[in-house]
This record gives structure tokens, C-alpha cells and sequence, in this order.
């Protein structure tokens, strides 16, 4: 039984929405708050004939700590689960701290305005100290470790598909399967059609960020960074078929390559079909995916947020995808001495999740992971004090409510490679 203020209403917190008040035993009662709680309303409409959860609704800017610490001690929750954007991060965090309640994420801070000279001035040293240049990684959040552990609270990071469920999939191989991981592959596929020419599954402008950045991997215990998609390979997935894939920077390879004893190399790869590589070429070339603000008749834009409001919203893709996305991990090691390949992934139906909880399976396959990390920190059966990325929890309790809560998955000991 438990209390959960859930900020954020879009295409994630849709589907973990649902699914919390599909496990009203724990979320007993979860309030939803966004800048616009008019879509709040209507979630909250739309659910509280079908649940024993008790749903409020609220309005906040997740962007001021004090909006944020005023929300969280009139509504007095259990956790804070952060479904709104990256950006939100440090702030929902440090509102957490202030009033000593448990926060869950699905994404690492990111910065809405990469031209800010300060935060600028940090970016370019971590990307000559580390070697990677995405513009998000972990030091931001692996930052608040002392204040929360002092706080007595816990900060779960990454509760998503990957993030997330890839994590957990690996802390599951290493202790049910491996002695030593040396190599990790992530695959991320999306073998879902919506129709249109170009759209974006998640937010618009996180996705068309992570993808036009340059790739990077992690190997013999450093970063080795590639031009944007200058790695391709095929594979052939389980209930999918053939894909062109691409070899991505990603952020839980930061957090594994921390958390990982002795792991030799991670890489993570996504599909892409060439219309979709084609249409953000031309996007980026013409400087639409820019972030930085430009004049326009006299009215201050930023080109991606612009693009952000011409492309359709992923909220609505859901009714016209078909097909099926196949995300997991191969894992190579050894096991008493031998060598050994290992693959675990989940395979999910965009349609079944639209059926189910009226949208498509890349919200589903984040929204639902988000729910059980926050149900796992509510029910205390993950308690420590201090930030953790997911794959420092016990992973066996999280791989049961996959199986529970729609998204089941699959080891396969005899795998094909990626070379
Ligand atoms: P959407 O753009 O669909 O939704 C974002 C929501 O956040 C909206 O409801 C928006 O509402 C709200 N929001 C934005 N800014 C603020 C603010 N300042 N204060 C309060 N609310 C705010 O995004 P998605 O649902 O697609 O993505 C949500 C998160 O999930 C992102 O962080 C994304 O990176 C992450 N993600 C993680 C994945 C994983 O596997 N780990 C995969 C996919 C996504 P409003 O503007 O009305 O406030």
C-alpha cells in the first residue's frame, strides 16, 4: 500500500499509469501532475472506473524545485516517479531530498539548453576525460550518492526498457547464468510500421538527439566513439526478422561498464529503416534538429522544438502500428571454466499494447518498467539508501513482474552472434 506522485503525462507515463492501477494493492493511491493537468484530467477520467487506485490530478513545473517541494508535501507520497523529460532531472531529485522521499527516473539528465556556458564548460572536460561526447551521462545524478544516503532515501535510475529492463537482464545473467560477462550487446529492435514517412516513437526531440549524435562503445576499459552511424550490422530477430542495425552511444553502457566486474566490451545497437535515416539527414542538414535559438519574425524558436510541433505526437501512434519490437541482450562469458552465449530478450506486439492500454509498444515497453522499479521501491523489497542504477538491485523480483505485467521475456543458450 503506498502513495505515488507521478509527474509527467505523456507517452510513458500513459502506459505506466495504466499499469499502476493495474497493482492498486501497491499503488493504493497515485497522483499525476504536469505543466498541463488538463491531460491529467482526462487519464484520471478515463482510469478511475477501472481501478481501486485512487487517482488526483495537479499542476506543476517540474522545472522549479520550489513548485515541485510545495506539490510533494501537500500530496505527502511514498516516491516521486520523474516520466517527464530528462531535463526534469536534477530538479525533481533535488525537490526529492528536500522533503526525504524515494525517487524513481527512466532517463539520465540531459540539459535543455546545451549552449548554457556553464554547464558547457563541464560537458567539454568530460568529454576529453571520459571520451564520449553524448550530451547526457551520470556524473549529474551519481553526484547526489552522499546527500541521499545521508537523507536515508533512494534514487533508482534508469527504470525503463533500456535503460532498464536491459540492465536487469544483465544483472539476471550475471548471477543466474555467468561467472564473468566479458562481452555485452544490446539489441534494440523496432519492427513496428506506423504509416507515416517520418515520426519519432518517443519524444521528438530526446529521440532525434540520441540518434544524430556519434556512436560510442565501450572496450578494454575505455570509450571508443564512432561518427553517427558509422557502424552498421544485420540481424535476424526472433519473431521480427532481418534489420539493419546501427551502433549507437547509449546510457546504461556507462552505468554496466561501472557495474559490470571485468566486462571487456559493451556496444548497443537500434534498427532503423532507411526512409527514417533519410528524412533526419535532411532534418539535420537543414538545421532543424538544432537546439540552439533562432529569430523568427521577431519571436525567439528553437528549430527542434518547432520540428517537435509538425511531427506527430507518439502519443498518437498507437491505432495505426503494426508489428513487433524484439529488445535484449546477448551476453558472452564463462561459466565453471567453459566459455558460454547467452541471449535474453522480450518480444512485444504493438497492436496488443494498443488493445491493451491504447498505445504503441515503445511507450508500453518503457511505461511498464517504470511502474514495477517504482512498486519494487514502494513495497521496500528494493531498499538502499543512496542512488543506484537498476542493475545494483536484486534482479530477481523485477524479471517475475515482467513476466507478470506483460512483458515476458526469453533466454535463448544458443544465440546467433553480432560480429
Ligand atoms: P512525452 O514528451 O510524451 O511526455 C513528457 C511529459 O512530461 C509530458 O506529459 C509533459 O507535459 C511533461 N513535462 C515536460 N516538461 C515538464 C515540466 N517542466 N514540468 C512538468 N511536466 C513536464 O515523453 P515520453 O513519454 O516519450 O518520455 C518520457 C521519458 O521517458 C523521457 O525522459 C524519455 O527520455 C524517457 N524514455 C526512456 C526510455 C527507456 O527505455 N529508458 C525509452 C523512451 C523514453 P507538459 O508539457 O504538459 O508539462
Amino acid at each position: 500500500m503506498g502513495r505515488l506522485l507521478i509527474i509527467g503525462c505523456g507517452g510513458v507515463a500513459g502506459v505506466a499509469i495504466h499499469k499502476c492501477c493495474q497493482n492498486s494493492k501497491t499503488f493504493s493511491e497515485i497522483c499525476i501532475a504536469s505543466r498541463t493537468k488538463s491531460r491529467c484530467d482526462d487519464l484520471k477520467e478515463k482510469l478511475e472506473k477501472t481501478t481501486e487506485t485512487k487517482i488526483t490530478t495537479a499542476q506543476v513545473d517540474a522545472d522549479n524545485v520550489d513548485e515541485l517541494i510545495a506539490l510533494i508535501k501537500d500530496y505527502q507520497p511514498d516516491a516521486v516517479l520523474n516520466v517527464a523529460l530528462p531535463y526534469q532531472d536534477l530538479t525533481i531529485m533535488d525537490a526529492c531530498l528536500a522533503c526525504k522521499v524515494d525517487y524513481i527516473d527512466t532517463a539520465n539528465y540531459e540539459p535543455e539548453d546545451t549552449d548554457d556556458p556553464q554547464w558547457r564548460a563541464i560537458y567539454e572536460k568530460r568529454c576529453k576525460d571520459e571520451g564520449f561526447t553524448a550530451y547526457f551521462d551520470y556524473s549529474w545524478q551519481w553526484a547526489y550518492q552522499d546527500r541521499f544516503k545521508e537523507a536515508g532515501i533512494t534514487a533508482l535510475l534508469g527504470s525503463g526498457f533500456d535503460p532498464g529492463v536491459t540492465s536487469v537482464f544483465t544483472a539476471y545473467a550475471l548471477k543466474h547464468y555467468f561467472d564473468e560477462i566479458e562481452t555485452i550487446d544490446i539489441l534494440d529492435c523496432n519492427g513496428g510500421d506506423h504509416g507515416y514517412p517520418f515520426a519519432t516513437n518517443f519524444n521528438p526531440e530526446i529521440n532525434l538527439r540520441e540518434v544524430s549524435a556519434n556512436g560510442s562503445y565501450w572496450e578494454n576499459g575505455h570509450w571508443v566513439e564512432t561518427e553517427p552511424m558509422e557502424i552498421k550490422r544485420e540481424y535476424d530477430f526472433p519473431q521480427v526478422g532481418q534489420k539493419d542495425m546501427y551502433l549507437l552511444h547509449h546510457e546504461e553502457i556507462e552505468s554496466l561498464a561501472k557495474n559490470v566486474p571485468g566486462v571487456k566490451r559493451i556496444r548497443f545497437f537500434m534498427t532503423f529503416g532507411q526512409s527514417y535515416l533519410t528524412h533526419m539527414k535532411c532534418l539535420e542538414n537543414v538545421g532543424m534538429l538544432s537546439t540552439s535559438p533562432i529569430m523568427y519574425e521577431g519571436r525567439e524558436i528553437v528549430p527542434i522544438q518547432f520540428l517537435k510541433a509538425l511531427l506527430p505526437d507518439p502519443a498518437s501512434l498507437g491505432a495505426r502500428t503494426v508489428g513487433k519490437t524484439n529488445i535484449g541482450c546477448i551476453f558472452t562469458g564463462k561459466k565453471d571454466g567453459k566459455e558460454k552465449t547467452i541471449y535474453i530478450y522480450n518480444v512485444c506486439d504493438h497492436q496488443e499494447c494498443y488493445k491493451e492500454v491504447g498505445s504503441q509498444a515503445i511507450s508500453y515497453t518503457t511505461g511498464v518498467p517504470a511502474m514495477i522499479g517504482a512498486a519494487l521501491v514502494l513495497d521496500k523489497v528494493w531498499d538502499k539508501d543512496g542512488v543506484f542504477n537498476i542493475e545494483e538491485f536484486d534482479p530477481d523480483p523485477f524479471m517475475d513482474m515482467l513476466n507478470q505485467y506483460g512483458l515476458p521475456w526469453v533466454v535463448d543458450e544458443n544465440p546467433q552472434t553480432v560480429e
